[in-house]
């Protein structure tokens, strides 16, 4: 990223890589509502659950550090739209840490990857899977022939992908597209609007779906043994990443897909055109501990839609005194049993409210045993699968 203040980890070689992981990150105008901490805390204790299990993990997350709404939320507050990226990837940083979600092994933004995004799309070109409008916009044609075919990804029809495309981020109405679905890869220079050098696509910036593709083909490597991304991102951002990265390698993208649930506010949508994003970066200034909000974020499944409340940050708080609580006295119950039924929880796709619940019996039997054990395992345990510390 262009922003060195805030930059992450950097891309480190590995030589052995058992699976490669791919979340798309924020596009840095409005982070980090608890939808994106849900996010991120899934695939973090994901992780967590691998390495415990021996697996070598590469991951990789990206930053839409160049995109629409980056430059319309810049134009709308007259903020650089620079500025405004930097300082939103500073705050995500800040908020990932106090959640204790480990750094991606690579995390790489669009502008620092306008090579190889170009690389990419002249490829699609070469290939005959793009073409050109008047405007000099580059757009992916959905009606290629690809194995696996368009709309493996999602299982969505034509009308289910019509019906959300324009929602989140498409643009079925440009006039002379082939079909409405088409995906933009490069937009030509506009006035007044950021541009890099696309080589024979002229100057411009890129779609948001070429992007990880690009990303995750460098970093990452094809196929990804997991993408991952809040469950919106199913149609059409990752379609189109397969689709892309079908075309231009003749294989699938990635072996499996997963997708986290949607978090409301009080039984309604979080969004900001309602505005009542929940932030972490509040939520911390409140004062609350941030063991308790990765709380409140494990104590749901990931597919699940949920809905946050205000009470579900006292129950949480509840639930970590208990588990402080019982750290301290120590227990006499085996502590082997409970890190088996812990990991066995966590492998069953991942089902944190269950591994919650293996740790609130053990604290309960713990807080109602006189004699003392020693509680070291169980409490490295929380700290290195749940990524709570006790
Ligand atoms: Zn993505």
């Amino acid at each position: 990223m262009f922003c060195s203040s805030a930059r992450g980890p950097v891309a480190v070689p590995r030589k052995r890589q058992d699976v490669r992981l791919y979340v798309c990150g924020i596009t840095p105008y409005d982070a980090t509502h608890l939808g994106h901490a849900a996010t991120y805390v899934t695939f973090d204790t994901l992780i967590r659950v691998w390495r415990d299990a021996g697996i070598s993990v590469n991951y990789v997350q990206n930053t839409t550090d160049i995109d629409d709404p980056l430059l319309e939320r810049a134009a709308a507050t007259g903020v650089d739209w620079q500025e405004l990226a930097c300082s939103q990837i500073a705050l995500f940083f800040q908020d990932m840490e106090a959640l204790r979600v480990i750094p991606p092994d690579s995390y790489i933004g669009a502008v620092e990857s306008m090579d190889l995004i170009v690389e990419a799309v002249q490829g699609l070109q070469d290939k005959g899977f793009a073409y050109t409008l008047e405007t000099g916009d580059v757009y992916y044609r959905v009606d290629s022939a690809i194995t696996p075919p368009f709309g493996s990804v999602s299982h969505f029809d034509r009308k289910a992908m019509t019906e959300v495309f324009g929602e989140r981020g498409g643009d079925p109405d440009t006039p002379g597209k082939e079909n409405p679905l088409d995906a933009l890869l490069w937009r030509a220079e506009r006035e007044g609007e950021p541009s890099w050098d696309g080589g024979r696509l002229g100057r411009g910036r890129p779609g948001w779906h070429i992007e990880c593709t690009a990303i995750a083909q460098r970093y990452a490597g094809l196929p990804l043994t997991v993408q991952g991304g809040g469950s919106d991102l199913v149609f059409p951002h990752h379609e189109m990443c397969a689709a892309h990265a079908t075309a231009l390698t003749g294989e699938p993208f990635a072996r499996a897909y997963m997708h986290t649930g949607m978090v409301g506010l009080d039984g309604e949508k979080m969004s900001k055109s309602r505005g009542n994003l929940v932030f972490v970066s509040k939520l911390l200034e409140d004062g609350v501990d941030p063991m308790v909000i990765r709380l409140v974020l494990l104590s749901h499944h990931y597919r699940s839609d949920w809905s946050f409340h205000e009470s579900d940050l006292a129950e949480a708080e509840q639930r970590l005194e208990l588990w402080r609580a019982a750290a301290k006295l120590g227990s006499s119950l085996g502590a082997e049993v409970v890190v088996a039924n812990l990991r066995q929880e966590l492998s069953d796709d991942l089902d944190t409210p269950a591994a919650l619940g293996v740790i609130d019996d053990w604290a309960s039997a713990a807080l109602s045993e006189t004699a003392g054990a020693e509680t070291d395992e169980i409490v490295a345990a929380v700290d290195a699968l749940l990524g709570v510390r006790l």
